[in-house]
């Protein structure tokens, strides 16, 4: 076995999976997996589809690129803004795009064009979290600088909450959108397929609503790989956490005193943490650091805590065990943890679970 390691419950991803797709579709709406987490690896995208997923969605282009590659037929929404520098890629791989910029979609039309196919396109609408989007009074101006353009089709629009401030979904901004698209419709005499409503974080208002409304899609990661969604949200009954632990070796463990001694100055990066003295403790280094993970997203099981992180050490103290050389140390790990030890490539990653995933169906579905 080789630590670092990632190991990642396939079985309890499938089961979120499955539950939410299952879960939305009762209300309407289609859920399309954000792949983004798991850099678009083959494994996890078999499971998606084996879920129920129909479209898959990622941030970047390569992730794209890698699952498209990889043989996969299913249908891609790239979910950034395009990159100008990106375009042709962009039309040849992804089906679809989210979109905020007049001269991005004019030059997708244009690459469109050149390769003989269509492109599908959903525009954003700022609806108050000020990342990607359209202000909405100017959405009807802006289709119609757009359409009209060749080999490009709009399928939709949609918006992103909860990112970069936590404006949550409400009635307010969910209806705004709704009212948009009929609006949109209306204006131009389409029928536009797809009221793209958010992500993770927009799960619990789609469950709670029960009135008229066109939004009919989600974009979803946290949920399915976490079973989480912002922390000031109800928990979604039956989605497994805790899907994803990180594993590491400890390689030295001694009795020492917990202050240090000598003339102090900053440490290697640049920073000066205050200290307790609290006598002797019981203290390990493990072999992980800020190189391989964002460590203030790791943590540790009960009765441990992690003290201080260097490039390639994380010390830890033990309140009541004993930790001993060899010794391994599971950990959870938040979002930002999660991100970086995918990517890492220090960090051995095990798919555990394939085989049972199919056994473990929804008994039931919760409804709230
Ligand atoms: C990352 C992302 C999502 C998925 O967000 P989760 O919180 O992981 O569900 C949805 N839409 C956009 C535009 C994103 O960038």
């Amino acid at each position: 076995m080789n630590y670092p390691k990632l190991n990642i419950d396939c079985a309890k991803i499938y089961q979120n999976a499955s539950q939410l797709i299952t879960q939305l579709a009762l209300k309407n709406v289609t859920v399309t997996p954000v792949t983004k987490i798991f850099q678009g690896h083959p494994i996890i995208n078999q499971l998606l589809i084996d879920a129920g997923a129909k479209m898959f969605a990622d941030s970047r282009i390569e992730n794209i690129q890698r699952i498209k590659q990889a043989g996969f037929s299913l249908p891609a929404m790239l979910i950034r803004t395009p990159m100008l520098s990106q375009l042709s890629r962009i039309v040849k791989y992804c089906e679809i795009s989210l979109n905020t910029e007049i001269e991005v979609i004019q030059q997708l039309s244009i690459a469109a064009k050149q390769m003989n196919t269509t492109h599908g396109i959903i525009i954003m609408v700022e609806l108050g979290d000020l990342r990607e989007g359209v202000m909405p009074d100017r959405v009807i101006g802006f289709i119609r600088k757009i359409i009209t353009l060749p080999n490009i089709t709009i399928k939709g629009i949609g918006t992103n909450l909860a990112c970069r401030y936590g404006i949550a979904p409400d009635d307010r901004n969910m209806t705004l959108l709704s009212e948009l698209a009929d609006e949109v419709d209306i204006t131009f005499g389409l029928k536009i397929d797809i009221v793209s409503a958010g992500n993770s974080a927009s799960i619990n208002w789609v469950l709670n609503h029960d009135g008229q409304t066109r939004i009919n899609h989600l974009r979803i990661g946290e949920a399915i790989f976490l079973g989480s969604v912002p922390a000031e949200q109800a928990k979604i009954a039956g989605l497994q956490f805790n899907a994803i632990t990180l594993t590491a070796e400890v390689i030295e463990a001694k009795t020492k005193p917990s202050l240090p001694w000598g003339t102090r100055g900053l440490n290697a990066f640049g920073e000066k943490e205050t200290i307790l003295d609290k006598g002797y403790v019981t203290q390990a280094i493990l072999a992980l650091g800020r190189q391989d993970v964002c460590v203030t997203g790791l943590h540790p099981p009960d009765g441990m805590k992690i003290m201080s992180s260097t490039s390639d050490h994380l010390l830890i103290e033990a309140t009541d065990s004993a930790l001993f050389v060899g010794q391994k140390i599971q950990f959870n790990l938040d979002y930002s943890a999660i991100l970086s030890a995918i990517s890492s490539r220090y960090i051995h990653k095990a798919f555990d679970g394939l085989q049972i995933k199919r056994q473990n169906n929804i008994k039931h579905i919760v409804k709230h």
